[in-house]
């Protein structure tokens, strides 16, 4: 009864856990005439993460940076089954994923168990909190659309209540104090977003505010964006300081508070620092889903990382079952958007191959039980020479492995600059400033999936310098 999935037994079911960097590009490039394709993932869209922190402030609208899941599978040839719901667990044995409705709004059926021979896990991560007391209760994340939500939401609450008539001082004081914990990209690029609302919107509608803001990065490293080279850290440093953005550096995070949070400080003493809001950005760490289905393969999969994996992208243990690609694994790559989107590229041409492998491999077995059967021994050897060339083929069939291409490194630093380390024949070209904003402004927009996201995109960018951010509250 009611909505079938797509069903053909000729055909092997890849079932796709996620919409995300990884998944949505495997979808792009998926010849689905060759599987029955179901999608699971419990947001029905993909998210242009490098974009996230522009629309936290406000530069850029919500919806210009989503893309509906069913905008990317409704041109496939065949049709494409999608499924907004969460995975809870996966039996790497009998094969099969369980999964959940766990929306606002379900019907009578809101659980259930599907059969798959591929499994493309692409359930990314989710923000690393080390157990650190108080993260998950008082501070914002930086990962998915609802946090940008809240941060735009706590943000412009701190602001009206430092307006408040009758605060004090110090009470102004705290409440303009914004956080950001993690001096890696995300953190740099919010708090370089935050120095622009600031400076461009904020000075205009909150003029006795505006002085009173201040935005401190707290990193617990010696140095912030260690990915990049030694020259653009710098350069960010020094940006951050003419943009009055305090870094602290080999100072760790160790509790959040409601209204403030406690620092180790390099010298090892330990300090309370009153704020309105903090941001988390301390990186990555494992799903549970993730952590499940490892520990279901505990010879094979040991890594506190994630998911060990090989060169073709299969989950080390589940024997061509199950392929992880992106943020959930740990690999020699970072875990960035680029990786997974070249993986998920990847592996769906490892996918094209690999039907055509099973098509020989099906034939071969009908050629074979056909020889079997024949009484004339003229047609059994006509049919046994087709079996040794279908042998002679397969055995020749090999998929290639996954190779990594660095596109380079970008990110926003503030102040209409930006950073970028290229690689330039066998080395790297770094550049940072004006300039190099345009080149991340358009390899954004270039990169964005689909002309509609570049015209909203771009729209949005206009929109914000004629007209500035809007800081009225929605909700
Ligand atoms: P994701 O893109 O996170 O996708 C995971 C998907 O799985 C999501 O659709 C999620 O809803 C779904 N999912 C979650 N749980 C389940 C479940 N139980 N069942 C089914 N589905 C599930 N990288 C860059 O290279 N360049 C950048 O400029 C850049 N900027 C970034 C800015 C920010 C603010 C952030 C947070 C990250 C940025 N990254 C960037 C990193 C990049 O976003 C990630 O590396 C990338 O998203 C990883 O892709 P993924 O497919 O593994 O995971
Ligand atoms: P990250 O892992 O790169 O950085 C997190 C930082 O938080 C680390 O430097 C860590 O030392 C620090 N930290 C952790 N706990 C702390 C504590 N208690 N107190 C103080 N500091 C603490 O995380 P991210 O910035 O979210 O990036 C995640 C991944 O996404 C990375 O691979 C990154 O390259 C990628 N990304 C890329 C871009 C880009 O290319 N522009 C933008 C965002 C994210």
């Amino acid at each position: 009864p009611g909505v079938q999935l797509p069903h053909d037994p000729e055909k092997k079911t890849v079932v796709v856990l996620g919409s995300g960097w990884g998944a949505t590009a495997f979808l792009k490039s998926l010849d689905t005439t060759d599987y029955n394709v179901v999608v699971v993932s419990p947001r029905n869209y993909f998210l242009f993460t490098p974009l996230l922190p522009s629309v936290a402030v406000g530069t850029l609208s919500t919806r210009s940076i989503l893309q509906p899941t069913r905008y990317v599978t409704r041109h496939k040839a065949r049709s494409v089954k999608v499924i907004e719901a969460e995975a809870q667990s996966v039996d790497p044995i009998n094969k099969t994923v369980s999964f959940i409705d766990n929306s606002d709004i379900q019907g009578s059926v809101s659980s259930t168990t599907i059969p798959y021979d591929y499994l493309v896990y692409a359930v990314g991560a989710e923000t690393q909190t080390f157990g650190i007391p108080g993260v998950q209760e008082h501070a914002c994340f930086m990962k998915e659309l609802q946090d940008a939500d809240k941060f735009q939401r706590r943000f412009l609450d701190c602001l009206e209540s430092s307006a408040f008539p009758g605060q004090s001082d110090d009470e102004i004081g705290r409440l303009l104090h914004m956080v950001v914990v993690g001096g890696g990209p995300t953190g740099v690029e919010l708090s370089g977003e935050l120095h622009d609302f600031l400076e461009q919107d904020l000075k205009s509608w909150y003029p006795e505010l505006a002085g009173k803001i201040k935005i401190t990065l707290v990193e617990a490293l010696p140095s912030v964006l260690p990915m990049f080279s030694k020259r653009l850290i710098d350069y960010t440093m020094s940006t951050f300081k003419e943009s009055k953005i305090d870094i602290l550096t080999q100072t760790m995070v160790k509790e959040v508070k409601e209204r403030s949070v406690m620092l180790a400080m390099p010298d090892k003493s330990i300090v309370e620092m009153p704020c309105g809001m903090v941001v988390w950005a301390a990186g990555n760490r494992n799903r549970k889903i993730t952590q499940d289905l490892m520990a279901q393969l505990p010879a094979d999969q040991a890594n506190k990382r994630g998911i060990t994996i090989d060169e073709y992208m299969q989950m080390k243990g589940t024997r061509e079952s199950i392929f992880a690609i992106g943020d959930c694994t740990a690999s020699s790559h970072a875990p960035t958007a680029q990786v997974a989107s070249q993986q998920g590229a990847y592996l769906a041409r490892a996918f094209a191959q690999r039907a055509k492998r099973d098509a020989l491999q099906a034939r071969l077995t009908d050629l074979e039980s056909s020889a079997a059967m024949m009484l004339h021994e003229d047609e059994r050897n006509k049919v046994v020479e087709q079996v040794e060339t279908v042998k002679r083929s397969l055995a020749k069939f090999k998929i290639r492995p996954f190779t990594y291409s660095h596109q380079g490194t970008l990110a926003y630093i503030g102040s209409d600059k930006a950073i970028a380390d290229l690689p330039f024949f066998n080395g790297s070209f770094a550049s940072g400033g004006v300039l190099t904003y345009y080149f991340w402004r358009s390899a954004y927009l270039s990169t964005l999936f689909s002309l509609r996201n570049r015209t909203l995109v771009a729209t949005d960018w206009v929109r914000t310098k004629v007209f500035g951010r809007d800081v009225s509250r929605e909700w």
